[in-house]
This record gives structure tokens, C-alpha cells and sequence, in this order.
């Protein structure tokens, strides 16, 4: 059933394009600008990161606009972290316990071009490319857009306009500029940027490291990790300070420099790049940065969703994950409130802006995680043990990044609350040598649950 309302989506990226498909096939008349030219007709890169850790969360919104079937062919399931020493050697640290738990590596234009598609599918929604919004008058619903074609200005006019425009959002610029009513917002930088590298595929169109495995080269102060991609290539990406530390962008400035980083620092990877050098000075560097604001929409008339109202750095693999659930997010809130515009937005902000906020927060320890612990003893005593409760308790016992990735029903404000409880209840204990790996599992799990629980009553 078509409905009134005009809807105007700016951004037609991962957020915006899954967006676009619901509200067509909800009824609506969408139309979507995007700044850049359509990814599938001219040969450009995705945006940031080539690749992206896709999960369960993402796949509940494959499956609530009925893709899914589409999308599982493009993943490449990664069952753990495969962590690299300096000295060459690996480990592989299980992501769950639980049979059939793993996360999936898709390539970002791949996943992007089949929303677009599958959107387009809807005679109600049409995408217009090379269309850079420029600003937006709230109060009058009005979007101004510079046409790269006609090199023009121009206007349209909308009942509701969402903002998925990402990170740097032109419509969350507009809400501070036109001071219509009290904004927060903050936008944080890690000290961190990336830089994305790459292992070409053999000449046979082999991968020439392990295929099903997140790669991590952990070194405290910096790290580098490995997705896989179809052809057999490797999306690799450099984590390093801007100006701290022995190594760092500023400093590591010739080919020579870069040849002594990773001689010294990454030697099994060294092969594995043949056009290191090159692809070092020649890839950009990017910042790294957590964006949180406050409120999303106003009135009924706007609404900021995905990264422009939440980017979060990369280190839970869930910023995409986190847009497309909020695509789910609304529908649900949709169901109940729908013809309401604002009772939506009010709604949607209620139910969303907490576990956005959580996912935020997790993903900045994670950074740490990663980069510092997961080579450390005691985490991977820590891991171990989670591994062996998910498997033996697979009912009863769920890691913090079990819940975060893989049930979908937990909000990940509460996947927070209690993981970190958890955490600290296993590492406190690891610690203090009161785990005996010899006693029962299931005593140890009880012990385990006892300690979360405390420490969640003292909260
Ligand atoms: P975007 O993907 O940024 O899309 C915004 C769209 O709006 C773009 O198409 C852009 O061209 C367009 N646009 C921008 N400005 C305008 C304008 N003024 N007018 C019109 N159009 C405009 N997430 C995961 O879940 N898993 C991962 O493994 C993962 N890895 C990542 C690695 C890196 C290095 C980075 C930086 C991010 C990663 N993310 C990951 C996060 C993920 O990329 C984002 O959360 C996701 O892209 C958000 O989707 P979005 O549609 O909201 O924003």
C-alpha cells in the first residue's frame, strides 16, 4: 500500500541503502542523494575499509528485508583470531565455544551494491548520485545539493528527511548550525589513524595465509590486522600512532624506514606484501574517532541514523553491524507508532541511543584488547576457559563478544553490563589463582556466576 509521505535519505551507503529498502518496502516514496557516483557502474573504492566483519546483528537485517540468501554468498566465514608473534608464530583464538559462532568477512562495495539494487527494486525509491548535500533547513524540511553533473545548486523539499550521510554528516552539521534547539554532540580521536595495505591472492587464485580467520598482529603499541577477501586477497590495515612511540606515521617518512618497521616488527607479513613500499605512500592515512550526539531527530520532521548519529572506531567490527540494526530498530518502532513521525523519532531515540552509546564504549576497549592483551597469559587463560564454558554450557554461559556478536536479542547495553562484570569476575579470579583448571567445569562455572553477580549488585 503506498503511502503520503515523501521521504528524502541522504547517504546511500551501507546505512542509508538498507534504509531506503525498507521504506519501500514499508510503502513509502523514497528518494535517496548520494554524493558520490553510483559504485556500481564506475570503478571507485567503497569509502573507508575494503572489507568488514559482518555478524549476526547485521544478518537479522538481511533477514528482515529478505536477503539474506543473497548476502551469505558473499562472506567468507572467519572462525577466530589467528594471532601472529613476532617471531612468526600463531595461535588461534576461537571466537565462540559454541558450534556454528563466527563472523563473516564481505567486501563493503559488494554488500552496498546488491542493497542498492535490491532497493531500486521498489518503483517507489529512486537514487540519485553526485548529489553532495550541502546544508538543510530543518525547521522547512528543505535539503540543498550540489550536482557534480550540472554543476549546479539545488533544493528539494521533503516530509521527513533521514541523515545517513556517515560520519561527517551534513544534516547533524545543519543541527548545530541552525541552533534551533539545545545539540550535544562530541566527537573524540584516538591518538591512532590507519592506513589499509594488501596480500594479493596467489598466482592461482589462492590465499596465501589461513582463509577463515581474522589475522592479528598484536604489538602493543600499534597492531595489524588481515580480513580475507573472494579473490583470494588479503585487506590489510595498519593501527599506529600518529606521532608516539619508536614507530610512528610521522616518523616512518622513507621506503627504508618501512622496510626496518616490518623487518623488525611483522617479518612473516613482509613476504606477504610484495607492493609494500608503494602501497604505504601511496594509500591515505585516516583518523580514527567516536562521534555521540544528542537528540537524533527534530520534530517530526529529521532524524540522524547510522554513523551520523554514532560512528564508533573499528575494533568490534560492529559500526555497520549497528547501522543495519538500526534500520530494525525504527521498523520495529515503526509497527507501533507509524503515521507519528515524532512519537517515531522519540521513540526510536529511547529505545537506540543507550546501546549505541554501549557499543561505543566497547568497541574503545576492545582497541586495547586487541592491540594489548590478547597475547597476554592471563587473557588467553581467560579466553580458554570462556571457550570451554561456551562449549560445555552452551545454554548457560555467553563471553562478552558472544553477546555483542552473536545474540542479536541482547541490546548491547546489556551485553555491556554484564560482559564487563564477567570480565572482571574471570580475570580477577584467573589472577588471583582462584580457578583450579582441574576442578569440575561446572563448579567453576557456578563460581564464575557467583562473582559476575556480585559485582553487578555492587554496580
Ligand atoms: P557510511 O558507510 O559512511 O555511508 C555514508 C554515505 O553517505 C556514503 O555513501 C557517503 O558517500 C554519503 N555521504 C556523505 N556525505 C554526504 C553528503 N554531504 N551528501 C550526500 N551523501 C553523502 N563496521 C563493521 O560492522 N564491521 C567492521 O569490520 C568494520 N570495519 C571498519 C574498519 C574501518 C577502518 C572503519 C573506518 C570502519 C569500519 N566499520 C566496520 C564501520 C562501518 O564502516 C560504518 O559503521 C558504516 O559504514 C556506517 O554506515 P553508514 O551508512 O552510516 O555510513
Amino acid at each position: 500500500m503506498e503511502k503520503k509521505e515523501n521521504i528524502l535519505i541522504i547517504g546511500a551507503g551501507l546505512c542509508g541503502s538498507l534504509l531506503a529498502l525498507r521504506l519501500g518496502q514499508r510503502g513509502y516514496k523514497v528518494t535517496v542523494m548520494e554524493s558520490r557516483p553510483d559504485l556500481r557502474k564506475v570503478d571507485i573504492s567503497a569509502g573507508r575499509s575494503i572489507n568488514l566483519a559482518f555478524s549476526d546483528r547485521g544478518i537479522k537485517a538481511m533477514n528482515m528485508v529478505g536477503i539474506a540468501d543473497k548476502v551469505m554468498p558473499l562472506c567468507i566465514p572467519m572462525h577466530g583470531r589467528l594471532v601472529h608473534d613476532v617471531e612468526g608464530n600463531t595461535f588461534m583464538s576461537n571466537y565462540s565455544g559454541r558450534e556454528g559462532e563466527y563472523i563473516n568477512s564481505i567486501s563493503r562495495g559488494d554488500l552496498n551494491a546488491l542493497l542498492l539494487t535490491e532497493a531500486e527494486e521498489h518503483e517507489a525509491v529512486n537514487i540519485h548520485f553526485n548529489k553532495k548535500c550541502t546544508g538543510v533547513d530543518i525547521e522547512n524540511n528543505v535539503a540543498s545539493f550540489y550536482c557534480y553533473e550540472t554543476e549546479k545548486d539545488i533544493e528539494f523539499t521533503a516530509d521527513v528527511i533521514f541523515g545517513a550521510d556517515g560520519a561527517g554528516s551534513a544534516l547533524r552539521k545543519s543541527y548545530y548550525l541552525e541552533r534551533k534547539f539545545l545539540f550535544s554532540y562530541s566527537q573524540n580521536y584516538l591518538t591512532h589513524g590507519y592506513k589499509e595495505l594488501s596480500i594479493p591472492p596467489t598466482a592461482t587464485g589462492g590465499f596465501r595465509t589461513e582463509k577463515n580467520a581474522l589475522h592479528i598482529w598484536p604489538r602493543g603499541d600499534y597492531m595489524i590486522i588481515a580480513l580475507p577477501n573472494l579473490d583470494g586477497s588479503f585487506t590489510v590495515t595498519l593501527f599506529l600512532s600518529y606521532d608516539e612511540g619508536e614507530y610512528n606515521f610521522n616518523n616512518i617518512t622513507t621506503p627504508e624506514r618501512v622496510q626496518e618497521f616490518f623487518e623488525a616488527q611483522f617479518p612473516d607479513l613482509l613476504p606477504l606484501i610484495p607492493d609494500l613500499k608503494k602501497e604505504y605512500f601511496e594509500n591515505p592515512t585516516a583518523p580514527l574517532g567516536t562521534v555521540k550526539c544528542s537528540p537524533w531527530s527534530y520534530k517530526n520532521n529529521t532524524l540522524l541514523m547510522g554513523d551520523a548519529a554514532h560512528a564508533i572506531v573499528p575494533f568490534y567490527g560492529q559500526g555497520m553491524n549497528a547501522s543495519f540494526e538500526d534500520v530494525v530498530v525504527l521498523n520495529e518502532v515503526l509497527d507501533t507508532h507509524e503515521g507519528d513521525w515524532e512519537a517515531v523519532f522519540k521513540a526510536y531515540e529511547k529505545t537506540r541511543k543507550k546501546d549505541t552509546d554501549a557499543i561505543a564504549d566497547l568497541a574503545i576497549d576492545n582497541y586495547y584488547e586487541m592491540r594489548d592483551h590478547v597475547a597476554n597469559p592471563i587473557f588467553k587463560e581467560k579466553r580458554k576457559l570462556e571457550m570451554d564454558l561456551e562449549k560445555n554450557f552452551p545454554e548457560q554461559y555467553f563471553s562478552k563478544y558472544s553477546m555483542v556478536t552473536f545474540n542479536e536479542d541482547i541490546p548491547y547495553s546489556k551485553a555491556m553490563q554484564i560482559g564487563r562484570a564477567q570480565d572482571k569476575a574471570l580475570l580477577n579470579m584467573i589472577a588471583d589463582d582462584e580457578i583450579d583448571t582441574t576442578e569440575d567445569l561446572h563448579a567453576i562455572l557456578k563460581k564464575v556466576q557467583e562473582e559476575t553477580n556480585e559485582i553487578l549488585e555492587e554496580d
